[in-house]
């Protein structure tokens, strides 16, 4: 065991295990953070091939004026991330680019879908907002259990589906009908008064947009960077390439944790990586414990960044799309649109992520190349690079039936953040929810 006894251990340096770390040591304690990789920022990370600056994944960072991430920025950060504005969210439809309906009114020019579905989808999402103020257990049920009986075509049937994936990782099969409404922001989980209920439904008839999403500059690791920067050095221990492989617990009690390398004593462990893999660090938890974490899903995506040898009139927006119109459904972001510098001059970065479905990673790539060829059939010719990414996008997909381990574990002084540990919003604003949850749990047990 090292003489330094910590005031608190992080293990996993992603966004969740940095937040964490910057907070801890601004409320004055001394904190080690063990990550096994050799770089820190976990999935919230960018790197240079070949001129290009890739993000791990397609990011789209939302919430950022009242947010859980704007809250721990105004509180703690010294240097605070630039962040541009997202633009919009549209599906493609034959060359065509057609904004993704959020309101009744976008929803009736929705032409990508036959009048009788837009009016048909206008019922079920009038039904499903409504109802969310008055029957919570209706929005438990999955959304194809929801619709099953609207009798939709094929084709809307494909679009809700891509949709589904897009906020929860699983199809809408699996997908609770909750999420969606929480995902395109029709219930508030912090405030569920009549007034914000109604004002919701108003929001339903004239939304005006996502004008809280946006995209850092620099790439998603300008977030890290900011992190990183704002850590006050003389209370922060970083550990890389180090493995942390066992929790030391005494009287059902945090007294240390057990790398691959070192054994370090603290009262306070704050776990971030995946909650699923907890019983791996102890043998401690209890068997419902443990069956309850065992429930949780996950979903592997696959990226495929490519670089233009020109700018496309394809790409000449700002925000993402869908194109759902193919086996392979795929969400993509002209990412250097954002900020030119990610590509080299007067060339363009563009992500396409869709869900790995198959065991071979050559078999998905044609299957999704073939897609974007059907989608752009100009961009052929005009790749000059190819990154491929295999990621996990959220340590846990919102599924029908499952429910999150609180940020506050079984055993004392052993905390959980992670985008596992809380089911509001996504990625890195939900992230964000699990630390502030977390550092309520910690002043409560009057650890800060
Ligand atoms: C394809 C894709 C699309 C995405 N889209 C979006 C989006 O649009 N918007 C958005 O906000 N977010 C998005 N995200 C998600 C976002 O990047 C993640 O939610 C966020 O980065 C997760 O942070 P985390 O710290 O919880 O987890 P991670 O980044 O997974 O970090 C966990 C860290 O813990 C370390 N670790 C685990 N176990 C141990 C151990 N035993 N010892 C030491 N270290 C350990 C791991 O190595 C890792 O570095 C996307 C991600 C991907 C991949």
């Amino acid at each position: 065991m090292t003489k330094t006894k910590y005031d608190a251990i992080i293990i996993g340096a992603g966004i969740s295990g940095l937040l964490m770390a910057l907070a801890l040591c601004k409320e004055k304690k001394n904190v080690l953070i063990i990550e096994k990789n050799s770089h820190l920022g976990g999935n919230c990370r960018t790197y240079e091939i070949g001129g290009y600056h890739m993000d791990t994944g397609l990011h789209a960072i939302t919430e950022l004026s009242n947010g859980p991430l704007k809250i721990l920025m105004d509180r703690y950060f010294s240097v605070v991330p630039k962040f541009t504005p997202f633009g919009l969210y549209y599906a493609r439809w034959q060359n065509k680019l057609q904004e993704i309906p959020l309101t009744l009114t976008q929803l009736s020019f929705f032409d990508i879908l036959s009048k009788r579905d837009r009016i048909l989808l206008a019922g079920a999402m009038i039904d499903t907002v409504a109802n969310s103020s008055l029957n919570k257990n209706a929005l438990k049920k999955s959304v194809y259990d929801y619709i099953k009986n609207y009798s939709f075509s094929a084709k809307s049937l494909k679009f809700i589906d891509t949709i589904c994936y897009f906020l929860s990782g699983k199809s809408m099969e699996e997908t609770p009908v909750w999420r969606i409404l929480s995902g395109s922001d029709y219930v508030d989980e912090n405030d569920k008064s009549v007034k914000m209920h109604f004002k919701k439904i108003i929001k339903f008839v004239r939304h005006s947009g996502h004008s809280s999403h946006g995209y850092p500059l620099g790439g998603i690791q300008g977030i890290t960077a900011s992190v990183l920067n704002s850590m006050p050095k003389n209370r922060i221990t970083f550990k890389t390439n180090e493995k942390a492989i066992e929790l030391i617990i005494k009287n059902n009690k945090i007294k240390g944790v057990q790398t691959d390398k070192e054994i370090y004593s603290t009262n306070t462990v704050i776990y971030s990586g995946f909650v699923k893999n907890l019983p791996n660090l102890t043998n401690k938890l209890s068997k419902k414990y443990k069956s309850k974490l065992q429930k949780i899903k996950q979903t592997k995506s696959f990226t495929l960044w490519l670089g233009l040898k020109s700018k496309m009139p394809e790409f000449s927006y700002l925000g993402s799309e869908v194109y759902f119109d193919t086996p392979t459904p795929y969400w993509a972001i002209p990412v250097s649109n954002f900020d030119s510098n990610l590509a080299p001059k007067n060339k363009q970065l563009v992500g396409f992520t869709t869900i790995l479905k198959e065991d071979d990673s050559k078999k998905q790539l044609y299957k999704l190349k073939r897609a974007i060829f059907s989608a752009l059939p100009n961009i052929e010719k005009n790749i000059e690079f190819e990154h491929i990414q295999i990621t996990i996008p959220e340590k846990a997909a919102i599924t029908v039936g499952v429910k999150f381990p609180s940020p506050k574990s079984p055993i004392q002084g052993l905390y959980l953040v992670g985008t596992d540990t809380n089911m509001k919003s996504m990625g890195i604003t939900r992230a964000s929810y699990s630390v502030l949850d977390a550092l309520e749990f910690m002043k409560r047990d009057r650890v800060i």
